[in-house]
């Protein structure tokens, strides 16, 4: 038998419902596999192992009065920009090191309600912006697979605790790829949902009209279980959709033979694709072939404004949200300031890294008087753009089969310096934000030296179900997601 640590969430929970195991048990075992492998990965930034084994306690004596859900009792790791009452979220910033804050994200008032348990809060780029995890204030996560590597970004820490088994299942974030790019990186499945599918209350803001949560996962049989767990109308988050949330683990086994999978002739042979990538979406198709699917050519032409449009609007959305750390209120603050002014610079300079002056920078600039129709408007027009693309592809397909990232995982450091080329290697996932849709992240295959590769399946507004369904089937007809990155057994 697998180690208890090693299970899939659903794999967990049927021994939870014969009570083979106890929650205690199964959190006690994924507790001492964080103490054995945090050491070389660096994935949390807090570990709640008091708190996990009293909610692991809880759990058990809710199933040994028969109230057992999929999630009763399964350790879970959450990205620290999710709120959670009484346990420190950072968002991997200097500016929010000491913030506890009162009161839980929406995601996390419906896992405490679904028993799950809570291992801790990982590592991330600093306020999400970054594609390496290396912009962390704290400590640079490494990636399960090859330990020189990044584990991606910025959900790194999400997606490298979930491929080395320190958690059953993580909840990340996505503003322009951040849960599927690492997804792909560290050979997991991630999900980003359509905008408004799953509330933001209690997530820190990065870009408003960007971000949503969603899962990463061993399998999609666990993305599922996440998403029907979290997804929902929230009328504490005005941009939060009511609109009926479908049983997705239900939905799981659906035929899709007949499926019509587009291929964007813009992303295809694309330059700046590695061969190691393209060589597994090739196989993949294969793979969807032999299932019954169809293929046709799409164009989505727009493709190519993507980075520029998303780094104006990514920015200048987080240059307002981000006015509010100011030493006043709440977070940092610097000390012994000779005036107000003096006080609000040495603050900002202090508690924020230079990816995130950067971008505030930017998107200050961006949003002033003068250049505010040149730069901002005419990157919400090209959104608009990138919207009807996909509207107009979903026309004639139901599912986009494209790359994840152009490359796999790149050595820590690679791009550290060159701001602009990691902010190129978002080519794919961004016009997913751009335009609102969903997207997942599935391992797909290997690059010659072993380093995992994902496929990235986008679809058509809130429809997640059609994306899980392929990729399960998909999953079902491969073993790629069986492999597990080695490291040292305990
Ligand atoms: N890499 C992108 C950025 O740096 C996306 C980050 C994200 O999705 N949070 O903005």
């Amino acid at each position: 038998m697998k180690p208890l640590y090693g299970m899939t969430i659903h794999e967990a929970h049927d021994l939870l419902k014969k009570r083979e195991i106890s929650a205690v048990e199964l959190t006690r075992a994924v507790l001492d596999r964080i103490n054995a492998v945090e050491p070389l990965i660096d994935a949390y930034i807090t570990i709640t192992a008091g708190q996990a084994i009293s909610d692991a306690e809880a759990a058990d004596q809710a199933i040994s009065r028969g109230d057992i859900r999929p999630l009763t009792g399964i350790p879970l790791a959450v990205k620290d920009l999710i709120c959670t009452r009484g346990v420190r979220t950072t968002c991997a910033s200097k500016m929010l090191e000491n913030f506890t804050p009162p009161y839980d994200a929406a995601v996390m008032t419906k896992l405490n309600a679904a028993g799950a348990v809570m291992t801790g809060k990982v590592n991330m780029d600093e306020f999400a912006m970054g594609s390496s995890t290396e912009n962390s204030a704290f400590k640079i996560t490494r990636n399960p697979w090859d330990l020189n590597r990044v584990p991606g970004g910025s959900s790194g820490g999400s997606a490298a605790a979930v491929a080395a088994d320190m958690c059953l299942g993580a909840l990340g974030s996505d503003t322009g790829g951040s849960i599927r790019q690492p997804a792909s990186h560290c050979g997991v499945v991630g999900l980003k949902p359509t905008y408004g599918r799953v509330s933001r209350f209690g997530l820190v803001a990065f870009a408003s009209s960007l971000d949503q949560i969603g899962p990463l996962a061993k399998d999609i049989t666990d993305a599922a279980i996440l998403m029907d767990a979290v997804s929902g109308h929230d009328p504490k988050d005005a941009t939060s959709v009511n609109r009926e949330v479908p049983d997705y683990v239900a939905g799981l086994t659906r035929d899709i033979k007949g499926l019509t999978i587009g291929i964007p002739r813009e992303y295809h042979a694309s330059e700046g694709i590695s061969p190691d990538v393209q060589t597994a979406i090739d196989g993949a198709a294969d793979v969807f072939k032999n299932l019954g699917a169809q293929f046709v050519e799409i164009s989505l032409p727009h493709t190519q404004y993507a980075v520029a449009a998303y780094y104006l609007i990514a920015p200048a959305e987080a240059g307002s949200n981000l006015a509010r750390y100011d030493g006043v209120k709440y977070g940092f603050r610097a000390a012994d300031p000779s005036g107000l002014m003096d006080m609000y610079c040495r603050t900002r300079s202090a508690g924020f890294g230079p990816e995130v002056q950067r971008r505030i920078m930017l998107g200050t600039y961006a949003l002033s008087a003068g250049y505010y129709d040149a730069y901002y408007k005419k990157a919400s027009q090209v959104r608009t753009l990138i919207r009807r693309d996909f509207e107009k592809a979903f026309k004639i397909c139901d599912i986009i089969l494209a790359p994840v990232a152009p490359t796999p995982a790149f050595p820590i450091g690679q791009n550290i310096d060159d701001p602009l080329a990691m902010y190129l290697s978002d080519i794919f996932t961004l016009s997913a934000n751009l335009a609102g849709i969903p997207g997942l992240s599935a391992p797909c295959g290997f690059s010659k030296d072993g380093l995992p590769v994902g496929m990235q399946l986008l679809g058509n507004f809130f429809d997640e179900q059609t994306l899980l369904t392929a990729a399960f089937q998909f999953e079902q007809a491969t073993d790629i997601h069986l492999k597990k990155p080695q490291l040292p057994a305990h």
